[in-house]
């Protein structure tokens, strides 16, 4: 521990309170699974935001995480994991770890969690920090629009990042009754959820969202395959 760095002096306890009222906030919000809030109310968002920002940790706002990419406000997150119903012993693949909040929200729900991120750096660092944590996750680094074939069928799939079109690998990989949570759009967005049905997939709109783009690298890459 670096003693007398400023942003180390918090004690966890106004963490704790921080952490308290960012529950009761989306609780108070409409946010009714219980299980959802108490995984809010177990693990530290704090961990996971860069030192200048983490005096703002709890508030429920989009944080910058470096790299031109965010953390999600906690409301989004809360949405996102509501309404993909994790249960205990659920597989679930998470597209764009991102700093890794949504994974250890995920693994304290108790799912199997596989999350994969495309930037070497933030793979690395929230690797780094769910480790820290102990927090039970696979991670690759790589391209989540290609799923992960090997562990499907997964029962959710959430998409941290917006697509223009969800990636057809992620629809492939999901479980028969299974959710995938997915923000759609460029500029004007809506997170939305499939849920399959056999071979067909029922739409549901959950909210408006602004998320970062969802890179293809099928697209950007030229037609090297
Ligand atoms: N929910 C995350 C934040 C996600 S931000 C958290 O809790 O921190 C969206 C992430 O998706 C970014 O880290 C971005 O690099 C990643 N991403 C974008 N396109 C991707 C792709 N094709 N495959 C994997 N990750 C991708």
């Amino acid at each position: 521990m670096a003693a007398g760095r400023l942003t180390d002096r918090a004690p966890a306890t106004d963490y704790r309170r921080d952490r308290r009222r960012l529950v009761e906030r989306l609780r108070d919000g409409g946010v009714s699974d219980l299980a959802v809030l108490h995984a809010f109310d177990s693990v530290p968002r704090h961990a996971f935001i860069p030192d200048v920002m983490r005096a703002r940790a709890y508030e429920d706002v989009p944080l910058p995480i470096g790299r031109g990419q965010t953390i999600s406000s906690p409301t989004i997150h809360a949405l996102s994991l509501e309404y993909a119903e994790i249960h205990p012993g659920h597989r679930v693949l998470e597209v764009g770890t991102g700093a890794g909040f949504q994974t250890a929200l995920l693994a304290a729900l108790g799912a199997r969690v596989y999350s994969i991120e495309r930037i070497a750096s933030l793979y690395e660092a929230a690797a780094r920090t769910l480790e820290r944590l102990g927090v039970d996750a696979r991670l690759m680094h790589g391209d989540g629009t290609r799923g992960w074939p090997r562990y499907a069928p997964f029962q959710a799939i959430i998409v941290g990042a917006a697509a223009v079109r969800p990636p057809e690998a992620l629809f492939r990989q999901l479980a028969d009754g299974g959710h995938l949570i997915v923000p759609v759009g460029r500029r004007r967005q809506e997170l939305r959820r499939y849920t399959r049905r056999g071979e067909h997939f029922e739409k549901e709109t959950i909210t408006g969202a602004r998320f970062v783009p969802l890179i293809e690298e099928g697209r950007r890459g030229g037609g090297a395959e």
